[in-house]
């Protein structure tokens, strides 16, 4: 592909802080560089943080926070990646899907009652492609049913909801560093913990399941195993990589958001004209540039438009196969109400090259491109 869908974005200190960290010879987690991602993300978010080798391990994690039981019941959107739902199941609980809204993608929240049971103890919300949920619906549901409320906010770092970070809602939050997302570190992330009750415990599930944290505070003479836990947090050298990020973040955003309007700005003329529909953002939610996607009037057109594009040598991707209709997802969840906004968005969406590197002219081709195949085969159908 000459214009790929995505490519890692480096900002130049990568190497150095690599150099620097293999040069202190502190290897193993929660060295120097972690500490100082760790008082980026609470100076960013309020909130404790604490890095996890990846979004995945954060929701593990969450997931043994929220204290589930066999048969417990978490209400979730079905499309979305695995690791939301695969957290919970590894918990022995139970994903229960319902479908999205029509407009931002996100779980639609007048679908909540429907799916509570007397089992319901949580609400894993997930802001696609950096769009933020109605989160006040949300929370206001969940404080009357007394549920937990968990963010999967992989996709939303810097994106806010009325002014407030996304990552800031829920009692905890998991964030994703992997090479794809916008921050990179690789494989990485981190878990925000917005309750204060739940931050001892995270630290303990973190580091095994036991208080070796305190220990190296030197609070405790020995460290011993207290809790269920495992290994989750990253390698000080996945921190160096990961700080030099988080300082350019502003930059990177910034780039981001300048291709994601270069796309919206140009291909208003074809969803004027039914061809496609573009990503939709409410008046009171701020994204990132994460994801540009476009909804297509069929699933024949997304194949014709990912050939069309590939002939020009320019990457294009779907999304979530949906999780309610995927092997596992039928094993370990249910579905509840129609899923039809769910099926129709993943058999129609396609998402379109976007990193921080990719410039005007490479997004003019791709624009170029699209607007050939679809009024090509608007001209077929007339
Ligand atoms: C990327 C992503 C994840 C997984 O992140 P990893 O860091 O690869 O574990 C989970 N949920 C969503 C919504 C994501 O986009």
């Amino acid at each position: 592909m000459t214009i790929k869908f995505s490519i890692p974005y480096l900002v130049g200190k990568e190497l150095e802080n690599v150099r620097l960290c293999l040069e202190e010879l502190h290897l193993s987690g929660d060295g120097p560089f972690t500490r100082r991602c760790h008082a980026w993300l609470q100076h960013e978010f309020g909130a404790s943080a604490l890095l996890t080798h990846s979004c995945t391990a954060a929701l593990e994690m969450a997931a043994i926070l929220a204290k589930l039981e066999p048969d417990d019941e978490v209400i979730m959107p079905s499309f979305t990646f695995v690791s939301t739902a695969n957290a919970f199941v590894l918990r022995g609980a139970r994903p229960v899907f319902i479908d999205i809204r029509p407009d931002t993608l996100n779980i639609d929240e007048r679908k909540l009652e429907e799916a509570l049971s007397s089992r319901t103890k949580a609400i894993a919300v997930v802001h696609y492609a950096g769009v933020a949920c109605e989160m006040d619906t949300i929370l206001r549901f969940a404080n009357k049913h007394g549920l937990m409320v968990i963010e999967d906010a992989a996709q939303a770092l810097r994106c806010t909801y009325k002014n407030r970070p996304l990552g800031t809602f829920g009692a905890t939050a998991a964030l994703s560093f992997h090479e794809t997302k916008n921050v990179v570190s690789g494989e990485g992330g981190a878990l925000l913990i917005n309750d204060p009750s739940l931050v001892e415990r995270a630290h303990i599930i973190r580091e095994k399941g036991t208080n070796r944290t305190q220990f190296l505070r030197r609070k405790v003479a020995k460290y011993e195993w207290l809790d269920v836990g495992s290994s989750y947090l990253p390698s000080d050298l996945i921190a160096a990589v990961l700080l030099a990020q988080l300082e350019e973040i502003d930059a990177i955003i910034e780039r981001r958001r300048t291709a994601w309007e270069q796309y919206h700005e140009a291909l208003l003329p074809l969803e004027a004209k039914g061809l496609l529909r573009r990503p939709f953002v409410p008046a009171d939610a701020v994204h990132n540039g994460h994801i540009y996607y476009v909804i297509l009037p069929e699933a024949a057109v997304v194949q014709r438009l990912v050939q069309g594009l590939r002939a020009q040598h320019i990457g294009s991707t779907t999304h979530y196969v949906p999780l309610h209709s995927a092997p596992a997802g039928q094993r370990f969840g249910r579905a509840v109400g129609s899923m039809s906004v769910t099926d129709q968005v993943a058999a129609r969406l396609l998402r379109l090259p976007l990193h921080a590197g990719i410039g005007e002219r490479d997004i003019n081709l791709v624009i170029d491109t699209i607007t050939t195949v679809l009024t090509a085969a608007q001209g077929l159908a007339n």
